[in-house]
């Protein structure tokens, strides 16, 4: 499990509140904007789609894009970055792009691009992120930092805190999922429990979900948002592009203005103030049930071990190896027949008795 530096504890009193640098009226509030800027009439186009679209606050457009392979469109590169000026100055929208060194972050400043953004395949970059937090030495740009590509949280704090150590403050996290070797439904992992585990460790850290990356189709935007804004995600990143199958990057995953828009007015937000008495009554009383739960399964669990060991001892006595496969395998079996009478799913459970048994065997060795 990660622990909190002690500046990470200091972060996670001083960071700055979303409202310090992008005002908004509603949840969720929004960035949107191509994957790509690719020309001014498309982004031009774009931006003024989505700045009718009351939850979008800020326009995006990747300038130079760290592409997995080799001869992809790379981006436009400076050109992009008058183009998102037009933008602002038409729409009034504020601008953000990804940055992946000191020559970016400093044409950014250069041509006032109000938010940046670290792309997961430079968050695993401990040098890249220091190179960029240096760059930034002495400015108050908001930098939003994408999760590392892989899943783990260790990088994605470790980002954070270089760039919190040069003086920033105005910093969120960006979950966009994690890459798996193996096709999945989604184009990145959600894996939830680490965006969770970052919000358990730094709840004052502003956290945005980015379902285009997640989930690389058009069609699963809605449920993905929905699901970061039941999680208590307020902010989200959306990819728009006006022609989405036109696009030179990330084509499947693009919605047009009027389809984000839609998409987004037909989400629930989920009101974190509870301000109903007899509801926070009825909430705290099932906690309390949930905890009492929780409390007996790890006394039970401490009671399986007992036997655990008093089991390896006699079988330490009699020169009987720990681990005896068919048993395990009939276990489990056995577990997920039970599991599946009890509307439990195969795999949850699987992957429980998993854990139980690695640590049992580990007990008696
Ligand atoms: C992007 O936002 O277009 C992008 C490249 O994102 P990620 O770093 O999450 O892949
Ligand atoms: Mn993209």
């Amino acid at each position: 499990m990660a622990k909190l530096t002690d500046t990470l504890k200091r972060l996670h009193l001083t960071v700055a509140s979303v409202d310090s640098w992008l005002p908004h009226e509603h949840v969720p509030w929004v960035i949107a904007g191509p994957c790509s800027a690719e020309s001014l009439r498309q982004m031009l186009t774009t931006a003024r789609g989505l700045a009718k679209c009351r939850y979008v606050k800020a326009f995006r457009a990747g300038i130079w894009k760290p592409r997995t392979r080799p001869n992809s469109f790379e981006g436009v590169g400076e050109p992009g970055l008058e183009w998102l000026r037009n933008v602002k100055s038409e729409t009034g929208l504020p601008t953000a792009t990804e940055v992946a060194n000191r020559e970016h972050v400093e044409l950014c400043l250069k041509y006032d691009v109000d938010i940046l953004w670290i792309g997961a395949r430079t968050t695993v970059s401990p040098f890249a992120v220091q190179e960029i937090a240096e760059a930034l030495k002495g400015t108050d740009v908001p930098v939003l930092v994408k999760n590392p590509i892989n899943a783990e949280i260790g990088l994605w704090l470790g980002a954070i805190e270089r760039l919190y150590t040069v003086g920033l403050r105005k910093l969120a996290a960006v979950h966009r999922g994690f890459s798996t070797y193996v096709e999945m439904e989604f184009r990145n992992e959600p894996n939830w429990p680490i965006p969770i585990e970052l919000k358990r460790l730094l709840p004052h850290l502003p956290l945005i979900c980015d379902p285009s990356h997640i989930t690389g189709n058009r069609q699963l935007i809605e449920p993905v948002s929905q699901m970061a804004l039941d999680l208590g995600i307020q902010g989200l990143m959306i990819e728009s592009h006006v022609h989405p199958d036109e696009a030179l990057s990330d084509a499947a995953q693009q919605l047009t203005p009027k389809d984000l828009c839609r998409v987004v007015e037909q989400l629930r937000a989920r009101d974190a103030a509870i301000a109903d008495r007899e509801l926070k009554t009825r909430m705290a009383r099932m906690r309390a049930e949930i905890s009492r739960v929780d409390a007996r399964i790890i006394d039970d669990l401490a009671e399986r071990m007992k036997w655990v060991e008093e089991i390896g001892q006699l079988k330490h006595e009699h020169n009987i190896p720990v681990l005896q496969i068919d048993r395990w395998e009939n276990l489990l079996e056995d577990h997920i027949a039970k599991a599946r009478k009890a509307g439990l799913d195969a795999e949850f459970i699987k992957a429980v008795f998993e854990i139980i048994h690695a640590q049992a065997v580990r007990r008696q060795l």
